[in-house]
C-alpha cells in the first residue's frame, strides 16, 4: 500500500513567513468574534490569530501569514492539517454516507479492527470499543460508567494535576479547582491522589513514585482511608494540561498492582498522549502496562473530526443493549479518517520519527537550558514535550512563557502553554513535522527564550 505522499511533501513551502501580526483581516475577524461569539472563547486571548488554511505542520492565517504549527490544534492533528491520504477517504465517504448511529458499516468495523491492531499488548484480541459522544469528555464519561457498572462501586480516584474534560463526570475527576469551582457539587465520591512530579515536589524520581503510590494505597486500603466504595482509578499516563508531567518508571505498574489487588477498574486516559503522540501508540506502551479501560479522542478523528472511543477489556463487556447511548456514535466519515490516519502513521513509520524528532527538540531545549537558570526542566516523550520555566527564586513563571509564546507567534511559530501556573511551554506538533521545519521552529523558540529571559 502507498499511503499518500511522504511527510516532506505535505506542508506549505514558505513557512514561516509572517509580516506584522495580527494583520488587518485577522483583526477584523477577531473583533467580529468578540462582538457575536461566546465570552467563553479562550484560545485567541493567548494568540490573536484567525486561521484560513492548514497543510501538514504548517498553517496560514487570514492575512496570508504562514506559521510552523507546534501545537497541532491542541494535540489533534497528529498526521497534520488536511493530510491528503486521509482527505481522499473523507471526500469519498462524505459523498456516500455520513451518519449511521451504530448500524454496522465497513468503516466502523475497519476502525475497530485497526484499534485492536494497535491496542496496548494486554488488550490486543481481548477488547471491545464503545463509541459514545464525539468528545474526549464523552469517552471519559463512558469509562466512569463502565467502572461503576462492572464493580457496583461508585467512588473514583483521580490525580492532582489531572485534566479529563468539561462534562460533569469528567470535571469531577479533573484536578483544576478554578475550572470546576462554579459547578460543584459534582460527583460526590472522588478523591485526588498525588501524581509523581519530582521537579515540583522536590523529590527524587523514586521518592515521588513511592509517595504517590503510598497515598493511593492508603486511599484504597486504609480502613479509615475515607473512600467507601471505589469503582475505578483514572490516570493520564503522562499529564497533558497539567504540564506534560511525565511520571518516572514504576508509577503506572504500581497503580496497576493496587487496582488488581483491590478489584478496581484501572482507566488510562490517553486522549492527549495516545495515537502516536509519544512515539509509541499509547503512552502506557512505554512501560508495558495495560489498563482495563482506555479513552481515546483528539487525533482519532484523523484530520480533526470529532470522534472518541473507549476501549475496554472484553470481560468488562457486560452492558446490555442500549446501556450506553448517544446519537453521534457512528460518524462514518470520522471513522474512515481515523483508520486512514493510523495507516498513514504506520506506513510512514511516524512512531520512530516522533521518537527521533522528540530527542532532537529536547536536545535543542536542553542547550537553551544550559544558558539560563529560568528553564528548570525539559520532559516528555516523543512529540509530547514540556519545558518548565521558573523565576529567579525557582517559582513557576507563567509570564515568561507568555512572552515566549508571543515572540514565537510574531516570528511564525505557534506553541502552547500548560501547567498549573501556565509556566510550561508545550510543544506538541503534528507527527509529520519534518526535521527541517523542527530546526527552523527551534531556532525561533530558542531566540524567544533568550529574548524573554533578557527582558525578565
Ligand atoms: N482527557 C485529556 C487527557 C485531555 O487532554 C482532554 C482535552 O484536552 C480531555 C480528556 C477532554 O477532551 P475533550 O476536550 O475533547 O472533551
Amino acid at each position: 500500500m502507498t499511503a499518500g505522499p511522504p511527510i516532506d511533501d505535505i506542508h506549505f513551502d514558505d513557512a514561516p513567513n509572517v509580516d506584522s501580526v495580527p494583520g488587518p483581516n485577522t483583526r477584523a475577524l477577531l473583533e467580529k468574534q468578540e462582538d457575536i461569539d461566546s465570552s467563553a472563547v479562550a484560545y485567541p486571548n493567548d494568540i490573536p490569530i484567525a486561521f484560513e488554511e492548514g497543510k501538514g505542520a504548517t498553517v496560514r492565517d487570514a492575512d496570508g501569514n504562514t506559521y510552523i504549527d507546534m501545537f497541532a490544534g491542541i494535540g489533534v492533528l497528529n498526521v497534520g492539517h488536511s493530510n491528503p491520504y486521509v482527505l481522499e477517504a473523507v471526500h469519498e465517504q462524505a459523498d456516500k454516507f455520513v451518519h449511521t448511529v451504530d448500524f454496522p458499516t465497513e468503516a466502523r468495523l475497519e476502525l475497530i479492527e485497526k484499534l485492536d491492531e494497535i491496542a496496548p499488548a494486554g488488550m490486543q484480541g481481548n477488547n471491545r470499543v464503545v463509541f459514545g459522544g464525539p468528545t474526549g469528555s464523552d469517552a471519559v464519561e463512558a469509562s466512569i460508567k463502565l467502572a461503576k457498572y462492572n464493580t457496583g462501586g461508585d467512588g473514583l480516584i483521580a490525580f492532582r494535576g489531572a485534566y479529563h474534560g468539561a462534562t460533569t463526570g469528567a470535571m469531577s475527576v479533573t484536578g483544576n479547582k478554578k475550572f470546576k469551582g462554579h459547578y460543584t457539587p459534582l460527583l460526590s465520591d472522588v478523591v485526588h491522589a498525588p501524581y509523581p512530579y519530582p521537579f515540583r515536589q522536590d523529590k527524587s524520581s523514586q521518592e515521588a513514585v513511592d509517595h504517590a503510590l503510598e497515598e493511593l494505597k492508603a486511599i484504597v486500603e486504609d480502613p479509615y482511608g475515607g473512600l467507601a466504595n471505589p469503582a475505578g482509578i483514572i490516570v493520564e499516563p503522562i499529564q497533558g494540561e497539567g504540564g506534560i508531567v511525565t511520571p518516572p518508571k514504576g508509577f503506572l505498574q504500581g497503580v496497576r498492582d493496587i487496582a488488581d489487588e483491590n478489584d478496581i477498574v484501572l482507566i488510562f486516559d490517553e486522549i492527549q498522549s495516545g495515537l502516536g503522540r509519544t512515539g509509541e501508540w499509547w503512552a502506557c506502551d512505554w512501560e508495558g502496562v495495560t489498563p482495563d479501560v482506555m479513552t481515546s479522542a483528539k487525533a482519532l478523528g484523523g484530520v480533526g473530526f470529532p470522534l472518541s472511543a473507549t476501549m475496554y477489556k472484553e470481560e468488562l463487556d457486560t452492558w446490555g443493549s442500549g446501556d450506553h447511548a448517544g446519537t453521534y456514535r457512528g460518524h462514518v466519515v470520522a471513522m474512515r479518517a481515523g483508520t486512514r490516519a493510523i495507516e498513514y502513521i504506520q506506513e510512514h513509520d511516524l512512531l520512530a520519527h516522533a521518537r527521533d524528532l522528540g530527542e532532537y527538540i529536547q536536545g535543542r531545549l536542553q542547550e537553551a537550558a544550559d544558558e539560563t537558570d529560568r528553564l528548570g526542566q525539559i520532559r516528555g516523550k516523543g512529540l509530547f514535550i514540556g519545558a518548565e520555566f521558573v523565576d529567579s527564586d525557582g517559582k513557576p513563571d507563567g509570564d515568561l512563557v507568555d512572552d515566549i509564546q508571543q515572540y514565537c507567534f510574531e516570528h511564525g511559530v505557534l506553541v502552547w502553554t500548560a501547567g498549573r501556573h501556565g509556566n510550561i511551554l508545550r510543544c506538541i506538533p503534528p507527527l509529520v513535522l519534518t526535521h527541517d521545519l523542527a530546526e527552523t521552529a527551534l531556532d525561533v523558540i530558542v531566540d524567544g527564550i533568550e529574548h524573554a529571559v533578557d527582558d525578565a
